[in-house]
């Protein structure tokens, strides 16, 4: 078993609070014994954060969009790597982080790196007098990550943060803190000055002691709704900005005309990748009664030749829940709504997979439900379970998808171009997908509506979040006693 440090002032550094033992899902082995920070760690590591930010911000902005760059094309380089361990870590398929976690991550760097030397002001004429708006950072920032995209959401942070010249010290989540601190070596070995991007290991205390300290100007976090709100009020001790990219209990509506292959692809990418473990997915997935059993059969029929198994096997493509704690939430789900007669159409069962003894693994598992009043299809169960409902009209469909206090995401799947575009305009989501779904590249704003979130990240629109304006008012003529 490794040891994995913190990362403060360019250097691995081990922390003084208790420490804990992190375990890989799929198999319930010990993966690290984690550092974590003590009240005086937490000291160094704004100390260091502090000056970071002042070095950083004083360098042309076309230097720092370089040092992300290199660090987007060292993420790439490293990418088999970083896979193996966050797959490792979080339980999902290598086959997904081979290919999404890290590349994201890396095409975050990339786009925000490009942006870092466009970031403009703007200029006023005021008849002679006249005033300019500067963007300036906000400080030292907060990331406070979930464990579900660990790598990814460190570089959604950071990425935009460092962009706009500010510093962030990097909280990952308790249960997958290792990507964090690889990605804080990587981003030292690209040149970023020490104490740009720190990282500090810790569960919700060390969260706390960040969200309450004065000289955190800002908190981006990605966790569930009960979070969000706990950070919110906190926040207001110190009137922080905050970013909150929070849960999901999002619609897919199928309509007659779809595509129903595209649309049962698109339901089981957004209830079945990543084991399920997704905040924007579309768990209830709202199909016309005139194409309900084609789409149940086609659904079946994919959903089976779906592999479970050992995240490290190439082939698989559905992994292991988080941690034991989550697993029993998720099947708590299912056997409530077995226990209930919620019409069961596959899965639904815990799965053993031969050389992952301990591991956390839930069937695919697919419900049909008669009311949108069921638990199943109120919360967020974050893992493998979809609910098909049954309805008749779009002017009813849309109520009931927007019958919520969630407002994530949304998915439309008709062939009719001006349908796809009047219920999209509707929904009351963040993001809305025509004929697709769950697709998120770095150049479109994500974020909630509702109890989702607040602000946004990614796209242009990130850059709002981690910049204030000045506005400097010149005056051209000699200034005059007000009071003559
Ligand atoms: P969580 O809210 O339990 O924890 C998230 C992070 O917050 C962790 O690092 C935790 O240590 C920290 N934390 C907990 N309480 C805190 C407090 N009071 N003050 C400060 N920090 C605190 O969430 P999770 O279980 O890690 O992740 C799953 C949740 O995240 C799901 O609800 C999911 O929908 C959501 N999520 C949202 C997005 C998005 O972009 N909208 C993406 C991924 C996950």
């Amino acid at each position: 078993m490794e040891a994995l440090k913190m990362y403060i002032g360019g250097k691995l550094y081990s922390g003084h609070g208790r420490g804990y033992t992190n375990f890989e899902p799929a198999n319930g082995n010990p993966f690290h014994t984690v550092s974590t920070a003590d009240p005086s760690d937490f000291e160094r590591v704004l100390e260091s954060s502090r000056q970071g930010q002042k070095e950083w911000a004083e360098m042309m902005p076309v230097e720092r969009g370089r040092i992300l760059r290199k660090t987007a094309d060292l993420l790439r380089l490293y990418n088999d790597e970083l896979a193996e361990l966050e797959a490792r870590d979080t339980g999902k398929p290598i086959s997904e982080t081979l290919v999404v976690d890290i590349v994201s991550g890396a095409d975050c760097l990339e786009y925000f790196g490009g942006i870092a030397a466009g970031i403009e002001g703007e200029y006023m004429d005021l008849g002679g007098d006249f005033a300019y708006i500067r963007r300036e950072p906000l400080g030292v920032c907060g990331g406070i990550g979930a464990w579900n995209y660990p790598l990814q959401i460190a570089c959604w942070k950071s990425a935009p943060a460092l962009a706009c010249g500010n510093s962030m010290i990097f909280k990952p989540s308790e249960m997958t803190p290792v990507s964090a601190v690889k990605l804080a070596e990587i981003y030292s070995e690209a040149g970023l000055p020490d104490g740009v991007f720190n990282v500090i290991h810790g569960d919700a205390e060390i969260g706390k002691m960040m969200v309450a300290h004065p000289d955190i100007a800002k908190i981006s976090l990605t966790g569930e709704v009960g979070t969000g709100k706990a950070i919110m009020k906190n926040a207001a001790h110190t009137l922080k900005h905050i970013t909150l990219e929070l849960g999901g209990k999002s619609p897919i509506v199928v309509f007659d005309d779809a595509d129903i292959e595209e649309a049962v692809y698109g339901a089981m990418l957004g209830n079945f990748y990543t084991q399920g473990e997704i905040c924007s997915n579309g768990t209830r997935v709202y199909v016309h009664k005139s194409v309900k059993k084609l789409f149940i059969e086609k659904l079946v029929e994919e959903t089976r030749k779906l592999k479970i198994g050992n995240p490290l096997d190439p082939k698989t493509q559905v992994g292991a829940l988080i941690s034991e704690d989550h697993f029993r939430k998720v099947m708590g789900y299912i056997d409530w709504a077995k226990i209930n007669e919620v019409e069961l159409i596959i899965g639904g069962e815990r799965f053993h997979v031969p050389d992952c003894k301990d591991g956390y693994f839930v069937e695919p598992t697919v419900f049909v439900g008669k009311s949108d009043d069921l638990k199943i299809v109120k919360e967020e169960i974050f893992g493998p379970v979809m609910t098909i409902l049954e309805f008749e009209e779009e002017d009813e469909v849309i109520e009931r998808a927007n019958n919520t206090p969630y407002g994530l995401s949304a998915g439309v799947f008709t062939r009719d171009l001006r349908r796809g575009h009047r219920v999209s305009n509707k929904l009351e989501a963040g993001i809305c997908w025509i004929n697709t779904y769950n697709i998120t590249p770095v150049e479109i704003p994500f974020g909630g509506y509702k109890n989702s979130g607040l602000g946004r990240e990614n796209g242009w629109a990130a850059i709002d979040h981690y910049t204030q304006r000045k506005t400097v008012y010149v005056a051209m003529e000699k200034m005059q006693n007000p009071f003559e």
